[in-house]
């Protein structure tokens, strides 16, 4: 059966980094004097040469968000279940040979940390775990579900890539979003990271957006973890991946986030460094390319770049995340899979969202209606 990787194999990560790098500021203009734009158009807005236009950029952006999302930005917080994983990830916290404690939320504990979550006035929960297929697998995450699914009105989950028919169940469970991130589009420097365990597939992963379209999840979540190659070329192939699965599956919503490496105990530093500017740009590019792309901004960034990136093109915003099991009451000691950068309460974040004109909505839909 068809899926993403026979369209991946028709490119060439050399060439598609020597086209964005060769990108002139003509193409440039060229491409911001149209009205819709295709992926070659999302590669020019890419380009070191679109740095100058990134004023002109961010304008469009927010035209565009504001017209089809309205001055509304979607609040979720994660819920992390465990820090149990049999991959060795370079960069992550979590990694099996990070020699620390390991824990699993119970239903008891799930449910204290629920009640905090509910407290502050979430109705949207992301649910992630790492990789332990013995004890946090499909039937830990049903029964998860199970445990909240009264207390939430959206549902996602971040765990390890699943089969389609685990999918299936999850969205019979009421799973609304399933987000998968694919780390790195470059197969060898994805080799060099990911050194253990089943992650260190790297067609399996790839293949994980199709089978999780197939399983008629709602929405699918991508993303490249910038800073582990050049963020210029992965986001191409991020695009690429987003334009196939919008064609194939085009029921689903689709979602983007810009995760960069932060630090963890015992992990490997950035290998390439993108900053904050850079990061406008590339959300840019996303919106100038695609209006119905849902961009999340999490508390991985800081407090500056957060308050500044609200009314340019971002439609949900995590608040008060703990990235740690249990981080939110039950074990706050417990390790975390990154340190987060921007520490304010809930209220603050929600503050801000309102003193910048837009709206912090904390539900979207109910299950009710689907
Ligand atoms: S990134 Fe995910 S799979 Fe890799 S070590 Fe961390 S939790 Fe495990």
């Amino acid at each position: 059966m068809k899926t993403f990787k026979s369209t991946f194999e028709q490119y060439n990560w050399d060439e598609i980094q020597s086209e964005i790098y060769a990108s002139t500021s003509k193409q440039v203009e060229q491409v911001l004097a149209k009205s819709t734009r295709n992926l070659d158009d999302f590669l020019v807005l890419l380009s070191p040469a679109a740095q100058p236009y990134l004023e002109q950029m961010a304008q469009e952006c927010h035209e565009l968000t504001k017209k089809r999302f309205g001055k509304t930005i979607q609040m979720y917080a994660p819920l992390y279940l465990s820090n149990e994983c049999q991959n060795i990830c370079t960069y992550c916290g979590f990694s099996l040979d990070n020699k620390i404690k390991r824990k699993t939320l119970m239903d008891s504990e799930i449910k204290q940390e629920v009640e905090v979550l509910k407290t502050l006035g979430f109705d949207h929960v992301l649910l992630v775990a790492g990789e332990a297929n013995y004890t946090v697998n499909i039937n830990y995450f049903l029964n998860a579900t199970e445990v909240i699914k009264n207390d939430f009105s959206t549902i996602s989950v971040e765990v390890q890539p699943l089969s389609q028919e685990e999918y299936e169940r999850l969205h019979e469970a009421g799973v609304y979003s399933v987000l998968v991130y694919q780390e790195t589009y470059h197969q060898e420097v994805y080799k060099k990271y990911h050194t253990k365990g089943k992650k260190s597939n790297f067609d399996f992963r790839l293949d994980t957006p199709d089978r999780i379209g197939k399983a008629g999840i709602h929405k699918i979540g991508l993303g490249v973890l910038l800073g582990l190659e050049d963020w210029r070329t992965d986001s191409y192939f991020n695009a690429l991946h987003l334009d196939y699965l919008q064609k194939t599956y085009w029921q689903t919503k689709y979602s983007v986030s810009f995760p960069r490496l932060r630090p963890a105990e015992g992990t490997v530093p950035p290998n390439f460094i993108m900053d904050d500017k850079d990061l406008t740009q590339l959300i840019c590019a996303y919106r100038l390319w695609n209006e119905d792309l849902e961009i999340s901004i999490s508390t991985r960034e800081n407090e500056k770049f957060r308050n500044n990136i609200i009314p340019i093109g971002t439609t949900s915003m995590s608040a008060g995340s703990k990235t740690n099991p249990g981080g939110y009451v039950v074990d706050p000691q417990s390790l975390e899979q990154f340190e987060i950068s921007d520490e304010r309460s809930v209220a603050e974040i929600a503050n801000i969202i309102t003193l910048r004109g837009y709206e912090p909505v904390w539900k979207d839909w109910d299950r009710s209606y689907k």
